[in-house]
């Protein structure tokens, strides 16, 4: 008799606690910004990998349809690539304070208030145009390729100017043994993530599956100041690089992106890539065919 009431009062108090987790997570759900419409799409083999991100979704066409999508193989030779050996006519990077970095399950990326005025406000100017400094966010390996040969991973400095049109700055990341002080905090963020235990670190779960619900709310890392300075001492204030127009390597692959990729790659210590493939996985793009002139 003791045992029967022992076990319904457990159950009584399972039953109870999965209201509260319920309840807990409605509330996340409302309390926060949903991710930003579209199909699910992946990196895998599956039926929402990048050979179908184009039918996935009226919004992804482009992704299947396009004609000038990202990446490519900068170093191939191709009529509509420049290297571009002078340096921007003007880049404005100071030090961008209070930096939010977590995985939104595509990419580890970081975020700030450019809002505001200076400092957190960077810029490259393009042709009289003026982008700033929107996130940056990481890929590996590489999407882009230089004569076949793809990077271990590849850094997107994303940039907006006014009319919304885009311009990235690619800087790809080759492993060596010692670390690369502008790249700890990915080692910090993802021992928090393994800290939480919340798979990939996002912080709502599915109340029937209990699996973690990518695009909800994330775990993030907070630097209290990301200082450009030795990446652009590194990579010669990102020059030369390789000019293109292309496309978003991601649904919903929209085109007319003025892509940078620097030519000098930049050192990644081993723990750090092993911190970055543990957050993100695969996250490449396979590299896309350019019709020609001719119409082939
Ligand atoms: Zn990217």
């Amino acid at each position: 008799m003791k045992l029967a009431l022992n076990l319904a009062l457990a159950v009584a108090a399972l039953i109870s606690t999965s209201f509260v987790a319920a309840d807990q997570t409605s509330t996340h759900h409302a309390g926060h910004k949903r991710a930003a419409p579209g199909a699910h799409w992946t990196y895998g083999q599956d039926n929402a990998g990048p050979q179908h991100w184009g039918a996935l979704d009226p919004l992804y066409g482009t992704c299947g349809t396009g004609k000038e999508q990202s990446p490519i193989d900068v170093a191939i030779g191709a009529p509509f690539v420049a290297l571009q050996k002078k340096p921007f006519s003007a880049l404005n990077y100071s030090p961008l304070r209070n930096v939010l970095c977590g995985y939104d399950s595509h990419t580890v990326k970081c975020e700030w208030n450019s809002t505001v005025t200076a400092p957190n406000k960077n810029s490259i100017v393009i042709k009289d145009k003026t982008y700033n400094l929107l996130q940056f966010h990481f890929h590996s390996p590489s999407e882009h390729r230089v004569n076949n040969h793809f990077a271990d991973a590849e850094l997107h400095l994303v940039h907006q100017a006014e009319d919304k049109s885009l311009a990235v700055v690619g800087v790809l990341l080759e492993v060596q043994a010692n670390s690369n002080p502008f790249f700890e905090w990915v080692v910090k963020l993802d021992k928090k993530v393994d800290q939480l235990e919340h798979g990939h670190g996002f912080l709502v779960k599915d109340p029937v599956s209990g699996e973690p619900v990518p695009g909800e709310e994330q775990v993030k890392y907070k630097i209290d100041k990301v200082d450009f300075s030795p990446l652009l001492k590194a990579t010669g204030k990102f020059t030369p690089r390789w000019e293109y127009e292309g496309s978003l390597t991601t649904p919903p692959c929209t085109e007319g992106v003025a892509w940078n990729v620097v030519r000098t790659s930049v050192g990644l210590g081993l723990k750090q890539f092993d911190a970055l493939v543990d957050l993100e996985s695969y996250n490449s793009r396979f590299i896309q065919d350019r019709p020609t002139k001719e119409g082939n």
